[in-house]
């Protein structure tokens, strides 16, 4: 058994024991706002920036989070302590709260938070020397009008229904296009492309949740290269053009790309600007000057 301890709504309980209603609108309706938080050496990364976001995730669904976003960051803070864990990934979830067989929210009671430190599942190291495979999926990002990418909630099934499409092609990630065919994202992580001295990504208006790391990787790429960063639109034929493609995100970080539906990208190896970027990624979160001063 074992000796993880979870934080559920005010308490650490065994992991046999972190159980949740199933009239929680979280589990009914996929009702409710996450994060998915690292820590390197103790120093958890970015955790402002992931509780500015989780906190604006929880007003866009109208959820009032029933803590201040200092005691939510203590919880986080804590949860690597009582776990003694110096590396970790740490999910936070706050549900909807349990309510009856009904959507309608407001019939729902306090909303339940939940925060789960645990050791990171990572790509094995191989893929960041070799490249990740990856595959245009058919499956488009939602419509901000329907469901707005930006908000990180509970209900992934688009992105799922994508890695179903990737795991059936045997590859790790899946791209998703927007409704109007250009690059989206992937289902758990940004995209990136490299052209000459230029770095692109796509703009949040293309549907993609604003990733922390993406965000890091831009400010690494204005503040410490020679490079130029661009968010703009583009289609998959410049991705199959590009010199080099890589992903990120928490639990990836920054990983090359070098094969997608099949067809090398570049030279078919990490190219030397994702390289740079893996390794000053690499610094940051080891330095512990991520910790943003107040
Ligand atoms: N896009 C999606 C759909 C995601 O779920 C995630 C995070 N898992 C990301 C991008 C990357 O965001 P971050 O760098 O904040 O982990």
């Amino acid at each position: 058994m074992s000796k993880s301890k979870i934080y559920l709504d005010g308490k650490w309980v065994a992991k046999e024991e972190a159980k949740i209603s199933v009239f929680d609108h979280g589990v009914l309706y996929g009702d409710g706002v996450f994060e998915g938080i690292r820590a390197y050496d103790g120093v958890v990364f970015k955790l402002d920036e992931h509780m500015e976001r989780l906190y604006r995730s929880a007003r866009l669904i109208s959820l009032t989070i029933p803590k201040s976003k200092d005691d939510m960051a203590a919880i986080v803070n804590e949860a690597i302590k009582i776990n003694n864990l110096e590396n970790a990934y740490i999910r936070l979830i706050v549900t909807r709260g349990i309510g009856d067989l009904g959507l309608d929210p407001r019939v729902c009671g306090t909303p339940s938070i939940v925060v789960i430190a645990d050791q990171v599942a990572l790509f094995p190291e191989r893929c960041y020397k070799e490249g990740l495979e990856a595959v245009f999926v058919n499956t488009r990002r939602n419509v901000a009008s329907a469901l707005d990418p930006t908000i990180k909630s509970l209900n992934y099934l688009n992105n799922i229904l994508a890695k179903i499409e990737a795991n059936e092609k045997g590859v790790p990630e899946g791209i998703m296009l927007n409704t109007d065919g250009y690059v989206a994202e992937c289902t758990g992580d940004n995209v990136f492309f490299v052209k000459g001295d230029t770095v692109v990504t796509p703009p949040v208006v293309a549907g993609v949740l604003e990733g922390i790391t993406r965000a890091a990787v831009m400010d690494i790429i204005r503040t410490k290269t020679k490079y130029r960063i661009k968010e703009i639109l583009f289609t998959p034929n410049e991705i199959f053009e590009a010199d080099e493609v890589f992903f990120t995100g928490t639990a990836a970080e920054v990983i090359p790309v070098t094969r997608i539906d099949s067809r090398p990208i570049g030279k078919g190896t990490p190219g030397p600007v994702t390289l740079d970027l893996i390794g000053y990624f690499r610094e940051l979160t080891k330095s512990g000057t991520h910790v943003r001063k107040r």
